[in-house]
């Protein structure tokens, strides 16, 4: 909050849907006591559907999942939506736009990963940036987010490409002075 963020991404990972394991609802729990900022939920987890009352009660305020990871995309994003939380659906880069197109209108925010779901700290794949800018053509109006290798060489495509929602991890948390590191990221956008 002090460095200026506008919202925490929480990326919850199940050691199913991706082989690491990170945390679930006592960190979304703890952290909506803590705070008023966005608390923008992304599940890497097999079945999200499972979790989507818990998340909304732990306080999220958006909820993303992913479109390899369930045969029951639309009904969740709808419950997503139903329970008052902005519904998003994400895409791993080896996934075509084509397989989120029919979940569209049910959707608030669009992910293109710029890296396969999974671990901090890898690489941009420029496949992200394409699905962006037809994104954008496609819905003007929806919010846009890209989410891995998101840093001060590749975040102003990101942005050029449509992306409205940067999430970004190593590049912030692996810096001593995240104020100077937002910094140096805001200045170019
Ligand atoms: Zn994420």
């Amino acid at each position: 909050e002090a460095a200026d963020v506008k919202a925490l991404h929480l990326d919850v990972m199940d050691g199913r849907f991706v082989p690491n394991l990170t945390y679930g609802m006592p960190i979304c729990e703890g952290l909506r006591r803590k705070t008023d900022l966005v608390l923008d939920v992304h599940l890497m987890i097999e079945n999200p559907e499972r979790f989507v009352p818990q998340f909304c009660e732990a306080g999220a305020d958006a909820i993303t999942i992913h479109v390899e990871a369930t045969d029951q995309v639309e009904a969740t994003l709808r419950d997503i939506r139903d329970r008052g939380v902005a519904a998003g659906l994400a895409l791993n880069p080896d996934t075509p736009v084509e397989e989120i197109e029919p979940y569209l209108e049910h959707c608030d925010l669009v992910l293109a990963m710029s890296v396969n779901a999974g671990f901090g700290g890898q690489k941009f794949n420029p496949v992200a940036l394409e699905k962006l800018a037809s994104l954008r053509k496609r819905c003007p109006e929806m919010f846009l987010q890209v989410d891995g290798g998101v840093n001060s060489s590749t975040i102003a495509e990101c942005v050029q490409a449509g992306a409205d929602l940067l999430v970004v991890g190593s590049a912030i948390f692996r810096k001593e002075d995240y104020q100077s590191a937002l910094n140096d990221l805001y200045s170019l956008l």
